[in-house]
């Protein structure tokens, strides 16, 4: 059985690993011309997206990859002293396994897990799928599949293509998102530098494989802003508006903006949709639910969808008819929850008032103070949607496997 999968990042070759280990022919086409190496940003595995790696045989080479980021040290506007907060104990309260790692790093690891088994087309998109399963490139020749799964991301190809315009679907929750490739000039190593004000907070960090730094920007204008998703200058040029006169190194991050050599602008926009299936196409990972970029632990959930569906599948011997439904029911709770908490952390993580911005402040000064223990006692019984990674069982679909686990 043929199935094509459009986007090699995160989901895409999570999904790829997993249909072939069940015996599904698989094509990978991705739009860039190579995986991607430069920018990007970190990404976090929760515990079901760790055990997963565990399973796929790649767990050491992402231990050999996290950022490693032990510290973060958060100035509030009003405040000369920073808050400290060891990471360890933040993650220890969301997760019992947790791993941050660059995305980049991470879809290396995923397409080397898979780059004998399944067969990857760079530099070309799809233009049609039609009812019987042709499939039209913009480059290659026409081809047939049985399925086609767009994994291709937030904006995705296959979603316009097949369910319509993402205006549809989508919803503005509230902020802004820029990620930029900076020089490391505070010499960060294992640590998140920053500043929180009402409406606006920037950071930087750094990890020790990297050779630059990023430099994040978010903000919450009271309206959505007016901008091309291609304009590269106006987008800078809003960064600059919304962070005219912020403290701490912003100004020399916006300086830098100029010469960055990677640089990232959208709105925090998440997902609606009911149903992420159409006959005998699907989506997985940000292209069917994306949460929020950078607020809703999207990439763990890219990664169990992507088990989630190649297990179905393989449970209904490739029959979409009963394997979309399936994979949709299993994943349900997971994304309600995500959307649920994304909302929530884009609102806490960029406070609305000064109110909310000294209410982060206490919190973060509290999580400093506590020993890890007890941060963890107190986010299971407080916080509710904290550990909604954790509380994900993953089902066991081994007995379809055709072939056990990957090279290292
Ligand atoms: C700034 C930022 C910060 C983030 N921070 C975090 C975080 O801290 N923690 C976390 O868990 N997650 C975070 N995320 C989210 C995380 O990056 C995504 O959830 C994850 O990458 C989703 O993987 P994906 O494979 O579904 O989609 P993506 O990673 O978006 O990949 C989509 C792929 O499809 C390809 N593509 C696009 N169009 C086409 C086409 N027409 N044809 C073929 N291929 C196409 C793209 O080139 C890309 O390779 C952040 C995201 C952003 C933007």
């Amino acid at each position: 059985m043929r199935v094509l999968i459009s986007g090699a990042s995160v989901a895409g070759p999570a999904l790829a690993y997993w249909l072939t280990r069940y015996g599904f022919d698989v094509t990978v086409v991705e739009r860039a011309p190579a995986l991607r190496k430069a920018g990007g940003h970190a990404v976090d595995l929760f515990r079901p997206a760790m055990d997963i790696a565990e399973r796929m045989g790649v767990l050491d080479r992402i231990h050999a990859m996290k950022t490693g980021t032990q510290r973060l040290t958060v100035y509030t506007e009003g405040h000369d002293r920073p808050v400290e907060v060891e990471l360890r104990k933040v993650m220890a309260g969301v997760s019992d396994r947790h791993a941050e790692i660059m995305r980049d790093d991470l879809s290396e690891i995923f397409h080397d897990a898979t780059r004998d088994d399944a067969e990857y087309v760079f530099d070309d998109s799809i233009t049609a799928i039609s009812g019987d399963g042709e499939v039209t490139f913009e480059r290659g020749p026409a081809r047939r599949f049985d399925l086609v799964v767009g994994a291709d991301g937030l904006h995705s190809n296959v979603r316009r293509l097949v369910f319509g315009p993402e205006s549809g679907f989508s919803a503005w929750i509230g902020a802004y998102l820029a990620v930029a490739s900076v020089p490391n000039f505070l010499g960060l190593d294992a640590r998140v530098e920053g500043l929180t004000g009402v409406g606006r907070m920037t950071a930087m960090y750094g990890a020790a494989h990297l050779p630059d730094a990023r430099a994040l920007f978010m903000f919450r204008p009271a309206r959505p802003l007016d901008y091309h998703y291609r304009d590269v200058p106006r987008q800078k040029e809003l960064l600059r508006e919304h962070f005219a006169g912020f403290g701490w190194h912003a100004p020399r991050l916006l300086a830098e903006l100029d010469a960055t050599p990677a640089f990232y602008f959208d709105s925090v926009t998440q997902l609606r949709l009911d149903s992420w299936s159409r006959g005998r196409v699907t989506l997985v990972g940000d292209a069917g639910y994306c949460p929020g970029p950078a607020v809703g632990g999207s990439t763990s959930l890219a990664v169990v969808g992507a088990y989630v569906l190649a297990g179905e599948l393989a449970a209904a011997g490739g029959d979409p008819v009963r394997a979309f439904p399936a994979y949709e029911a299993e994943l349900g709770a997971y994304v309600r929850r995500s959307r649920a908490f994304a909302v929530s952390a884009a609102g806490k993580l960029v406070p609305g008032s000064g109110a909310a911005l000294w209410a982060l402040r206490g919190a973060m000064g509290l999580v400093g103070r506590l020993p890890a223990g007890l941060t963890r006692a107190v986010s299971k019984l407080g916080a509710r949607g904290v550990r909604l990674h954790d509380e994900i069982v993953l089902k066991d679909y081994a007995a379809h496997e055709v072939r056990t686990a990957t090279r290292p």
